[in-house]
């Protein structure tokens, strides 16, 4: 699955991998603030991806057709944690990735092996240009501890129990988190993890990664917890 980075990374990079509901998303992107650095969502490539692969009507059980599309993917992402703009060909899509249609349909598109290879070069990209505009950056999705950015100086796994990641993904979605509205969630969540797991492991922390688990800690307590780790590595 890992392999071997072509060009080193520039500037300091905080890798950040985690399942579903760990909080990865919403506690990078406070991190990046904090510290003044950049921010990539590379969910947000994978579900972009979706997007224009069924805009462009392409049939997601092939993977010759996905890979097609992924090669001229005219993605436009922003970095800066404060606006994550994403946009596909002009078109604002920051909205439309986020809906239950890309959420259900995005592991089709993610276990296509060569559209993964795809995306990490682009990724590695990204990351170099946003940490050399600001110093660093925060990556975060579910290879980027492993695969994406396996040499950054910084690398962690944040984790949650399942019954966490639920509550928080069906507060989130549905704005409860009681018995109907977490079963509601339940396949966009473990659904989805377990099809993603087939291609990446996000769930046991590699070597040299720092597992973080958010169960008992609320937002602020998750993003004390990695800027600690940060600060170590640092020391
Ligand atoms: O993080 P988010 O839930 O937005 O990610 C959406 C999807 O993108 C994941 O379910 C997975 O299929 C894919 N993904 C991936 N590798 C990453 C980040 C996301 O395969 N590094």
């Amino acid at each position: 699955m890992s392999q071997t980075p072509e060009d080193p990374l520039s500037g300091f990079v905080i890798a950040v991998d985690g399942p579903s509901g760990s909080g990865k998303s919403s506690v990078s992107k406070q991190v990046a603030r904090s510290l003044g650095y950049g921010y990539l969502d590379t969910g947000a490539m994978y579900r972009a991806l979706t997007w224009w692969c069924l805009h462009e009507g392409v049939d997601l059980t092939d993977a010759d057709a996905i890979t097609a599309a992924a090669q001229s993917f005219p993605l436009s992402i922003g970095t800066d944690p404060d606006a994550p703009t994403v946009e596909v060909g002009g078109t604002d899509v920051a909205g439309a990735i986020r809906e239950t249609g890309i959420s259900t349909s995005v592991s089709a598109v993610a276990t296509v092996i060569p559209v993964r290879e795809i995306l990490r070069v682009l990724q590695r990209r990204l990351i170099s240009e946003a940490a050399a505009a600001t110093g660093g950056v925060v990556a975060e999705g579910r290879d980027i501890t492993t695969v994406v950015a396996p040499d950054a100086p910084v690398r962690i796994l944040l984790t949650a129990s399942e019954e966490a990641r639920l509550a928080r993904r069906s507060t989130e979605l549905h704005g409860a988190a009681d018995a109907d509205a977490v079963a509601a969630t339940r396949s966009q969540i473990v659904d989805r993890d377990k099809a993603d797991s087939a291609v990446s492991e996000f769930t046991v922390a590699a070597d040299g990664v720092t597992t973080i688990d958010t169960s008992h800690l609320d937002f602020e307590g998750s993003v004390e917890a990695v800027l600690q780790v940060v600060e170590a590595a640092r020391a």
